[in-house]
């Protein structure tokens, strides 16, 4: 509560809108509140492993493959053959290495968008600044927002493209990666019986792959037939992504969440079952999208570095750094101008005096009220049943909840054979054999469809399936128990020539994760080539490196911030359903906290003085041949 007179003014603002900051804070809690499930994450059933493992299978791979093992060297392994590895591999062969194996146990390249093909799959960020590698490849996107089928195509060109197909080895999971300390190699063994070694080993294994399901009572006694979004069952439903889903015309099918999975396939399906009933906990918060076909002029391509500056341009505007124009213009660039409130200058000149840390607070929930405002407006604009509309609305914070944006999930709501299933915030009471139970009532399904998401902030052993063991076999498990500990968020110390690429802790949480994908392979791609140019065996960041960069993660007031905001959210995966206490607990925790631009800026400035800063560097010699400040002697 703010008592004093700058709160009138404050409140003017609000005012004007017809907003109640008090009213909708109390909303929101309740909201909260109800929400919240004693067990947090371990409300869900995993697929990997156990009674349900058949919901994590491979759909798309042939299920009888079978090959040789592989035994030999290569200069780079790359683990995980989705947009990570794709682009690491990539800055790699540009920086001249021409030996690189990619392994992951997917069929084929894509990572997420080789396996999750549902229909209406697409990703709400901008094509242009997403799809990896297009610049290089000479391809325009087909529409301002790609499908899934488009992702895992473009996929498909970088891996020809850049030659990656000839060492690939795919429906392959890595057992153990080991050290070899007298050799200076990674050893990596794989479920196909392979022994493979290299010089580098580059880790880009994604960050939600895994495929969980809700642990409601009686989900393993459903009769009727079940599947998660992310393996669709098209031999079930018939049709492909771009629908006829003949088998759902006299089906009775039930999907389970309203996440951002849910809000793109409820559509698809609503055009071809019978009866589609949408369980919901916990409405999203739903924007325009404006997809449309990109006719090859949509964006100007002409320039070389086209597609690094026009990311760069996005990220920047999500940032608040001011820019001459907004290239991509689209719902994320949009809210974020409207969400952000007047800069303590901006509000000190409204106030005639400084304004107080609580003040700038009531003004930024202000300033979020009222895009939510406008997302709950939409719905009453779009959803004819009154009472549907108020259903659907979300109670919270803009990005307390992933943002969505969709041009038909909120219209499907006003279809016959469409109904919303409301739990209050409970979430589904139980399952019987033949239907879903919500508040006493049974619902008769004969499809069940779990749109209910992935495992996330989990370790890289949980994530990966195998464990790393770095010099003297230590267990990367093991080295961060007091937490992760990185230089960059993508090397660690006593863990030689091994990188990381991907939304790590550590790293930056940047809406376009494939851009900072694209940065991290950059800075792998510039150590590898100062590796082959100075002939090293072997590199690694030192320890008081480390602690350096630890130090700044863990003293960073944006992380602590986010801790303070993400209290006040409605559970999920953002803040650990509802349970975070620490930053890293948060799924954007324990980053980099001046954000993603100072981040990329961080990383430049450290390639630019050719130092290698922090890094233990070793030759065939054993002779010491680092530069930079840290650097000491490791070669025995
Ligand atoms: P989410 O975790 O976001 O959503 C899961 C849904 O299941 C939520 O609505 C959740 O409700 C609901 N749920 C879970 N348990 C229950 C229960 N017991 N009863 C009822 N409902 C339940 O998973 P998604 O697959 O939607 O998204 C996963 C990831 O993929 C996200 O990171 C997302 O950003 C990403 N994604 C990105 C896209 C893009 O365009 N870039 C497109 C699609 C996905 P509640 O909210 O209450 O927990």
């Amino acid at each position: 509560m703010v008592e004093d007179i700058a709160k009138a003014v404050l409140l003017r603002l609000a005012d004007a809108e017809g907003l109640n900051p008090d009213l909708l804070k109390d909303r929101y809690v309740a909201e909260r509140n109800r929400r919240i499930v004693p067990t947090g994450n371990g409300q869900y059933t995993p697929t990997v492993e156990g009674a349900f493992a058949n919901f994590g299978r491979d759909p798309w791979a042939d299920p009888n493959f079978q090959r040789d093992a592989v035994l030999g060297h290569s200069e780079v392994i790359v683990a995980g053959a989705g947009f990570g590895g794709l682009v690491s591999a990539a800055r790699l062969r540009e920086a001249g290495c021409n030996d690189i194996r990619v392994i992951d146990e997917a069929g084929d390249f894509g990572g997420t968008w080789y396996w999750n093909r549902y229909p209406g799959a697409m990703c709400d960020i901008e094509a242009h600044i997403y799809l990896p590698l297009i610049e290089e490849l000479g391809y325009a996107p087909k529409h301002r927002y790609s499908y899934a089928p488009e992702m895992l195509d473009v996929s498909q060109r970088a891996g020809r493209h850049y030659g990656l197909y000839e060492q690939a080895l795919f429906q392959t999971s890595i057992l153990d990666v080991r050290w070899l300390e007298s050799e200076k190699h990674w050893l990596v063994e794989t479920n196909r019986g392979d022994r493979l070694t290299c010089d580098i080993l580059v880790m880009a294994c994604g960050r939600q792959s895994l495929p969980k399901l809700p642990g409601i009572p009686g989900i393993d006694r459903f009769k009727g037939h079940a599947f998660h979004s992310s393996r669709w069952d098209y031999a079930y439903t018939g049709g492909d992504f771009h629908g006829g889903m003949t088998g759902l015309a006299d089906k009775r099918v039930a999907v389970i969440g309203t996440g951002a999975t849910a809000i793109q396939l409820i559509p698809e399906v609503a055009k071809d079952a019978k009866e589609l009933l949408v369980f919901q906990r916990t409405p999203s918060s739903v924007g325009v999208r404006a997809n449309r076909d990109t006719p090859p002029d949509y964006a100007d391509r002409s320039r070389p570095g086209w597609q690094r500056e026009r990311r760069y341009n996005f990220q920047s505007i999500i940032s608040n750094i001011p820019q001459d124009q907004d290239l991509v213009g689209d719902g994320w660039t949009d809210f974020t101008r409207k969400i952000k409130p007047p800069t303590p200058i901006e509000l000190a000149e409204q106030l005639g005096r400084q304004p107080t840390p609580e003040e700038l607070k009531l003004v930024a929930e202000i300033f979020d009220y009222r895009v939510m405002n406008e997302l709950r407006g939409r719905i009453d604009d779009i959803v004819a049943d009154p009472e549907t509309a108020e259903l659907l609305k979300p109670w919270y914070r803009w990005f307390c909840k992933r943002p969505c944006f969709h041009d038909g999930y909120l219209e499907t709501f006003n279809r016959l054979n469409v109904r919303l299933i409301d739990t209050g915030g409970l979430g589904v009471e139980r399952i019987s054999e033949t239907g879903i139970v919500v508040d006493g009532v049974e619902y008769p399904i004969d499809c069940l469809i779990f749109a209910t998401g992935f495992e996330a902030n989990i370790s890289y052993k949980r994530l990966t399936g195998f464990e790393v063991y770095g010099r003297g076999g230590l267990a990367l498990g093991d080295h961060w128990t007091g937490g992760v500990r990185t230089l960059h968020g993508m090397m660690t110390d006593g863990f030689p020539n091994l990188f990381m690429v991907g939304g790590n802790q550590q790293t930056t949480a940047a809406v376009n994760a494939v851009h900072l994908i694209d940065e991290q392979a950059e800075h792998v791609a510039y150590i590898y080539r100062r590796f082959k140019e100075l002939g090293l065996r072997q590199i690694e960041p030192t320890s008081d490196a480390v602690d350096d960069y630890v130090h700044i993660i863990r003293s960073s007031p944006a992380n602590a911030a986010l801790v303070d905001f993400y209290k006040d959210c409605t559970p999920g995966y953002y803040n650990a359903e509802g349970k975070a206490t620490r930053s890293e607990d948060i799924f954007f925790g324990g980053r980099y906290g001046d954000g993603p631009i100072p981040f990329f800026r961080m990383l430049q400035a450290w390639r630019a003085t050719g130092q290698m800063e922090g890094l233990t560097l070793g030759d065939y010699t054993g002779e010491h041949v680092g530069s930079g400040d840290y650097v000491s002697n490791i070669i025995s």
